[in-house]
Order: C-alpha cells, then structure tokens, then sequence
C-alpha cells in the first residue's frame, strides 16, 4: 500500500520530494526536539494522484484518519469537540518555496459547538468568535470560492457599525467585541448559504477534507503556474499538505507570531534578524498588514522565549549549516517554531554567509562554492545609484523604506498590477507602488523595474517575492501614502510639506538602502562590477567617488574575490568570449576571458563595406568579384589586427563569413518598386530622376537576385556552403587574418589566430575549405618567413554534423558547438521567430518549461551534443571541444558542458565572471542553482 500520510515524527529534510520542503523541515525539527506543534504531512504523490484522476486515492482518507486519531491521543483532544476542542491548520507546501502562491486553512474544527469549547478553554469568547470568523472567511475563499472582497465588506460594516454604536467613529478589527464578532460570524454563515446554496459545513471532519483538497487544487491556480514558469519550477510536482496542531499568537498581549532570519537575509550580515507582531495571528506578518516589532522589541516583551528562539535558530544554523528562516507563534509565552528553510537571500547576502561560514568552520570551501550562483553574480553587477560626491548625483531621498531587494530602479508610477503589466507591454519602465502586494500582483512586480510598497516589514510578500526574483524592492515607506482611486501618492514627512507624485510621475528607488528619489537617478558602475573590471586593489581603494567603501560593501568584494578565485582554481572548463571588435574583447580579458571563443566577421561587411560584398556575390566574372575582395582585404587585416591584438598570446578563434545572404544583399520590394516607378514615368514622359546606365544595372541586380532569391534563407546559402558558392572570399578573409598575424609577429607580439568553419555537414565541405585555408597560410608565412601554426576548426552546428563528428573530426583541429543553430535545426524552430510567436504557449501547456534557446535542451540537442564528443575523440583524443552558441553564458547549460566533457565555453564578455563561477561549481558537483 502506498504511504500517503506521514506523522511529523516520521519524516526528515532529505525527503522534501515527497514531504515538500515545509512538511520535510517540520519532521527535521521535530527529530531535532525542537518545540513543533503535534501534526502530518500529507505527500505530494497523493496531490499528483489527486489531480492527475480528479479525486483523492481512496486509501488517502482511510491513512489520514488513522493519521488524525494518532494526533488526537496524542494531544488528549478530538477535532471540533464541544469541550476543549482540537483546531488544525492545513498548508500548502510544496518542494520549492512558492511564497504566498498556494492556500492554507487556520482554525479548521471549529463550529457552532466547538466555539463555546474554545472560548471556555481559553477563557476568552472574543478570541474564540474571532477564530471561528477567521475560519469562515479563509474557508469560504480559498475552499469555497466565495470572493474575498464579499467577506471584508461585510467587515467593514461590522467595523461601521460598532463605530456608531461607540459614538467614536470607524473603528478597528481588534475593537470588536464577542457580540460584535457572534453578529460577524451569523452573517458570514448567511453569505456562504446564499453564495453556495449549502449551510457552512459544521461537521469538523468535512471541513478537513475540503480544505486538504483546497490546497491540491490550488497548486494549479494561474498565479501558481505563473510563479513556476518563472522560477523554472517544474508544473508536474504537486505540493504536499502539512495539517498541524493550531496554536495561536492572538491571545492577547503575551502572545504573537513572527518570522526570523539567522542572519541578516539582506546584507548578509550576522545576527539574528526578524519580525514580530504581538497578538497576531498566522500570515498577518507575511501579509504586511501591520508593521512589525523587532527581535530586540521581542527580548523586552519576553525574554524567556526570545531566548528559546535564538536558541533554535542557532541550532537549526548549525544544523543546516546554513541561513534559516523560520516561522514562529508565541501562545502565552510559549515558543512554537511552525516552519523553517533554508532562507532565500539577496545576492550580495549569498556571497557574504557563504564565506562567513567557510570562516566559521561550518562549511568547506567547495561547498560555499555549491551556495552561489552565476545569476547572483550577474545581478550583482547591476549599476547602482550614483552617490553624493559622484557627478549627477542624486538630491536627497523624498523618503526612505525599508530595503528589501537591491537593485537601483527607475521608471514611472504606477499603482495597479495591469497597469504595470500593461506599460511593460508597451515597452515602459514602471515602478509598480502600492500600500502592500499580495500574490495577485505577481504578474504586474514581473512587469516591474522595481516595487515600494508603504507598509510591511523586510518579510512581507512584497519583500519576499521581489528577493526571490531579483527584482528591486523597497518595503514599509510608512511617509507615502498610496491613493490608488485618485492615482496619486502622497509623501508625508513630518516639517515638511507634503509632496504629491502622480501615476505617470518618475522616480528611483534604491533596494540597497531603501531611498525613494523623484525623477531618474543616474546610475554608476557597482563595486563587484569595479573589482571584475579592475582587480581587488583598485576595487577597495574607491568606489568611484574618492571614498572607501564601506565595511559591508568592502566584505562582500572580497567574498567575491575569494569564491570566484575558489572557481578558477577548480574548474576544468576554460572561458572565452564571443567578441567582434577590439573593445569587447579587451574588456572580456580584462573579466577573464581565456581568449576569443568565436569572432564573428558578419557585422564587418556592413555599413559602407556592404557594397562591396554585394559586387562579390552578384559579379558576373571574377574579374570584378576580385577587384572587390581586394578592396575588402585590408579593411579585413585590421580589423583581425586589433583582435588579436587585444588577445595578445590567447586563442582568437575567427569564423569565416556566415550570413544570412539576404541580409547582405540590396532589398527585393525596394529594386522592383525603383524599377516599376521608373518605367512607368518613362511611359509617362516624366523625368526618372537618374540615367540609363543606373536603371541597367538595378535591372542586372534584380535579376540576379530572382536567381538567389531563397524562400527560407537560414537554411540557405550561409557559412560554408557560401565560402564554396564564391570562389575567393574564405581565401581573402584568412589572408588577412594571416597578414594580421605576421604584422603583429614581426612587433614581437604574440597573436594565436583560429580559423573556424560554420555550418558544416559533411567532412568534404570542411577538407575543401581546409585545403584552401592551408594553402593560403603557407603562401603567406613562407612569403613572409615566419612560422605561424593555425588550427582550423569547425562548427557543429547540424544534426548531421553531430552525427557525422566521426568523420567530420579528421579534418577539424577542433570543435565548437553552435548550439543556437543546433537548436533551430533540431526543433526545427526558426530562432528569429518562435520566442516570440509560439513559446507562451508553449511554456503554458507544459510542452517547454523553458526556451531551449536560452538553456540547452539536454535531451535533444544535447544528446546529438554527446553523441559528436564521444564520436569525435574516438577518432581524435586530444580535439578539442567547446560551445560558443548563447547557451556558453547560461548556469543551466554550462553544468551540461561540464558533464558532456567539454574543454570551454565561449559567451559574451558580461558572462564571462558568471561563466567562470558556474565552470568551477560544476567541477564541484553542486546543482545548476542551490538556492531556489
Ligand atoms: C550558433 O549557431 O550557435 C552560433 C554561435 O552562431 P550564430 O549565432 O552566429 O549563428
Ligand atoms: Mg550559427
């Protein structure tokens, strides 16, 4: 019989596949003896099966039964009896953390009897009438379906009404009194009769399958999926259901509920950090309705249990030996943990725990290797705002929030999530600002540059969702007020006057220091970025401005430094840079390059030079084919002159000439418009406005380009098969090439030029284009009387390639997989087109779960990837293999190329630190990302 229920005391944390992270963790803490409210966990395999049939397993109610009558005898009470009732919480918790995204159910048991048993036992009636209106409410949204806006009106006219009743006007939620509440809860029971035509189910166990059922339909809710797709979580898993024993941070002022960091999930630093609500209840923190308290705040009102917390959360670090988070609800003085994770944290934070703890012994250096990612470091480059003493420095802050994701963002106001969503369709930068988010505001914090909210604290979902997707966040901007009606924002700042921002107004917001400033701020390099550029010295004299940097920012350089190092010296893969001019590859060698994985000469035929490359390819003698390549030639040497130049002693891998051929050639439409235009006011005796000879010749183009004319021009005449269509033009690249090579010789420098082949499918077309590039070489160095080695490769680029790669091998010096082509040609999806026609849908019903232009498709394209290696070294041992397609700069893909045996990866310059990293955490073994 398949398990489907396990008793907290069952499970562990390596088990989160089965038991989601959150039912994992709470078993983890149970075994450690730490204070866990009695409760199970109900698997993810069950959810599956759930949905995958439409109903639950039929031995799933039977186990949760037994499951649930444990749990009674274990705490001496029985669901929803009238007389010290049993209440639980059921919650969603999936294998990955989706915050906010999924349902969850407080206070499940209660009812008309079991009211009166809770108000006794807590010798509170309000506290007990507030708990069974909580219940009905959070049942008849999430369970029910009843729209939650119904339910806070008819609050609000409870509110109302008791204000009236004072005399004092509209009052608060915790003003109500046990009559008040009784009235509350009669009323809701009249919405859910008439909204569902059934009673509010009163039998305990009813209300527990339907909300266990709740929270499985709720994995698949649009903003679930919408999460997922971001966060490149698969939408097959289904999430496990933890339903625990309630215990309850709204008895009054000895208890609350909070959450905690065991460091600072910002910055990194060390020490505890946290929120705490006094007489709250469950997701009232996380939901950022009230500001919160401190863990200092918590110490003065309690000390006893905020000693039994930092107790926990040290254990649990040095258990974990890892930042936590935890969840946590003091009943009258009584500390109860009700979650803990491994915490999400900014980038900055990842880089700086992960080197305090390699220093505080806890963990190795590979290991802090495994606790960072190429993603965090690419944010960490991210310019920020320019500071005082900068030039164009800000003016100061119209208010300050709290900081709750880094990042300097720009862009105009705006105060609805469709509006967000709305502006970025039309390509506008928007700063999305609200009093506080909730999870329907996914889509318009993705469409975002940034999100400021006026209330919650650093672990509001505002803060929480914006860390875990990178995007600038400022929190708790308690001077502004949001006017979401009037569109407007008003910032309050005591002794001054009040400033009003309207939708469509700028500003900038600074996640790093939580500063809110009207207008653009210009921005400026970051520190890790200085330090990439120019080394550990130049980076911790000045940031920019004359200063030193501070300690924080000084720390997290030096993680940098330190883990990128630890990367370098473990990893087998080199790095190159994809570089076509001078600039990008000086500044890819100034960030680590190894040398230049692929220049491509495309971009150099364009401009004026087009031309010229027309001539080539329409001549009608090579005559005329040759005066134009002789026009190109020097041109060529200097531009290969300054590549290898900025790559002195590196490999500068050059390709031959691969376009598209219609993007070199005179448009089609245009030249039959310009001719018809012209014959027709000839018939018409109007002047033609040029000369007989001109129309000839656009009539000769024309024709000659109904010739080549091609109806799917990247399967076309590209890469090799042009070099083999006209004659010359492979040969006068690479004598250029050469030529530039012994110029820089002859200075006493050290060029290392590669001349790479693109698009190859048959070995015959490489020998041939091998043969020519051979025979120029050695008319040019033997002319000149230099030595000169130059290695000629080719790109695998076509499923024949890979499959051939035996054959293919003889020929090639080396390998470099271009995996955008590969991609195209395997799927036989047009690279220019589909991102943008087909993979939104695509990516919605579950064919893709992410563009396998961006990460390689490891069981398709990488496996005619694996195939070409293991077939090329069987012939050739010692070839060497890389990957220059877009997929040489992605996490993903390069924990592949590793795997599948490698020697580099090529990418674009701003990749290479991301590449480096990513290269050294897959010669440890550690997963693409770790910290999802
Ligand atoms: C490739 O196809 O992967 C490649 C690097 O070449 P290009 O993108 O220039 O076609
Ligand atoms: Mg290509």
């Amino acid at each position: 019989m398949t398990t489907y229920v396990y008793d907290f005391t069952q499970g562990d944390k390596d088990r989160a596949d089965l038991l989601g992270g959150k039912g994992a963790n709470l078993a983890e803490m149970t075994r450690l003896g730490l204070p866990v409210p009695p409760g199970f966990t109900i698997t993810t395999e069950a959810c599956r099966e759930y949905l995958a049939q439409g109903s639950e397993p039929g031995e799933l109610r039977v186990q949760v039964t037994t499951a649930l009558r444990h749990l009674e005898d274990k705490v001496g009470r029985q669901l929803g009896t009238r007389r010290d009732p049993l209440l639980v919480s059921v919650r969603s918790g999936a294998r990955f953390s989706m915050p906010g995204m999924m349902e969850t159910v407080l206070n499940v048991g209660l009812n008309d009897q079991s009211v009166q048993g809770l108000a006794e036992e807590a010798s509170d009636e309000r506290f007990a009438w507030d708990s069974y209106r909580r219940l009905i409410q959070m049942f008849g949204a999430t369970v029910l379906g009843i729209p939650a806006e119904v339910f806070a009106a008819a609050l609000d006219d409870a509110k109302a009404a008791r204000g009236r009743a004072s005399g004092d006007g509209p009052v608060a939620d915790v003003d109500l009194t046990a009559d008040d509440l009784r009235a509350l809860v009669d009323n809701y029971r009249r919405i859910v009769t008439e909204r569902t035509g059934r009673d509010f189910p009163q039998d305990p166990r009813e209300q527990l399958d339907l909300a266990i059922r709740a929270v499985f339909d709720s994995w698949n809710t649009d903003r679930a999926r919408l999460y997922r797709r971001r966060e490149r979580i698969p939408q097959d898993l289904g999430t496990a259901v933890n339903v625990v024993t309630m215990v309850f941070g709204n008895l009054g002022d000895a208890s609350g509920t909070g959450v905690a960091f065991t460091r600072d999930p910002a910055t990194g630093a060390p020490g505890a950090y946290g929120d705490y609500l006094q007489n709250a209840q469950g997701e009232d923190v996380v939901a950022g309705i009230r500001n919160t308290l401190s863990l200092d705040d918590l110490h003065r009102i309690d000390p006893l249990s905020h000693h039994q917390l930092l107790q926990a959360m040290r254990r649990l670090e040095t258990h974990y030996r890892d930042l936590c988070d935890v969840e946590f609800t003091i009943e009258r003085g009584h500390l109860w943990m009700l979650q803990t994770r491994v915490g999400k944290r900014t980038p900055a934070a990842a880089f700086r725990i992960a080197t305090q703890l390699v220093d505080e012994q806890l963990i190795t250096e590979d290991e802090a290797l495994q606790r960072v990612t190429g993603d965090q470091l690419a944010s960490l480059l991210f310019p920020q705002f320019a500071r005082s003493g900068d030039d164009g420095a800000a003016s100061p802050a119209l208010t300050t929030g709290m900081a709750a994701s880094p990042g300097a963002a720009v862009g105009t106001i705006v105060l609805r999530s469709a509006d967000a969503v709305a502006a970025a369709e039309r390509g506008e930068r928007v700063i999305l600002v609200r009093r506080e988010t909730n999870p329907d505001d996914l889509g318009g914090m993705i469409a975002a540059q940034g999100i400021l909210t006026s209330r919650g604290g650093k672990t509001s979902h505002a803060a929480v969702v914006a860390r875990g997707m990178g995007r600038t966040c400022v929190v708790g901007a308690e001077e502004l007020d949001v006017d979401e009606d009037a569109g407007s924002v008003t910032v309050r700042a005591a002794g001054r006057d009040p400033v009003v921002l309207q939708r469509g107004d700028e500003i900038s917001i600074d996640g790093s220091t939580g500063e809110v400033f009207r207008g653009s701020v210009p921005v400026v390099a970051s520190p890790v970025e200085r330090y990439l550029e120019g080394g550990l010295d130049a980076a911790l004299e000045a940031d920019g401005s004359g200063r030193g940097l501070d300690e924080q920012t000084e720390s997290l350089v030096r993680s940098v430094d330190r883990l990128l190092r630890h990367a370098d010296a473990r990893r087998r893969l080199r790095v190159e840079a994809n570089a076509d001019v001078p600039d990008d590859a000086a500044r890819a060698r100034r960030l680590g390059a190894q040398g230049i994985g692929l220049a491509r000469t495309e971009h150099m035929f364009l401009g004026e030079r087009r031309a010229l490359v027309e001539q080539i390819v329409l001549a009608e003698d090579l005559a005329e084919r040759d005066i134009a390549l002789d026009q190109l030639l020097p041109l060529q040497r200097d531009d290969f002159r300054g590549l290898l130049e900025a790559m002195d002693g590196l490999p500068v891998t050059i390709r031959l000439l691969d376009p598209p051929l219609h993007e070199f050639l005179p448009d089609h439409t245009a030249l039959s418009v310009k001719i018809a235009v012209a014959h027709d006011r000839r018939n018409h005796g109007v002047p033609v406005g040029f000369g007989d000879e001109e129309l000839a010749a656009d009539e000769k183009k024309l024709a000659a380009l109904e010739r080549l004319h091609e109806a799917n021009p990247m399967l076309g005449v590209r890469g090799v098969r042009l070099g083999l269509l006209v004659p010359g033009l492979f040969a006068m690249q690479v004598r250029a090439i050469v030529e530039a090579a012994v110029g820089l010789l002859r200075e006493g420098k050290d060029p290392r030029p590669e001349v790479m082949v693109p698009l190859v499918g048959s070995v015959r077309e490489l020998q041939i284009v091998r043969d020519e590039v051979e025979s120029v070489v050695r008319g040019v160095t033997e002319l000149a009387e230099v030595d000169l080695d130059v290695p000629v490769g080719t790109m695998i680029e076509l499923p024949r390639a890979a499959l051939t790669a035996h054959r293919i091998a003889t020929e090639a010096d080396f390998f470099s997989f271009g995996t955008n082509d590969l991609t195209q040609t395997t799927w036989g999806f047009s690279r220019d087109d589909v991102e943008r026609t087909l993979f939104t849908t695509y990516l919605d019903n579950g064919v893709l779960t992410i563009s396998p232009f961006e990460t390689i498709d490891a069981d398709g394209v990488g496996r005619l990837v694996r195939i070409a290696v293991d077939e090329a070294r069987a012939t050739k041992p010692g070839l060497e293999l890389g990957v220059c397609g877009e997929h040489g700069g992605d996490p993903e893909s390069i924990r592949f190329f590793h795997d599948a045996g490698l020697d580099y990866v090529s990418c674009s310059p701003f990749r290479v630190p991301v590449a480096r990293l990513e290269a050294g955490r897959a010669a440890t073994g550690a997963a693409p990302s770790s910290t999802r």
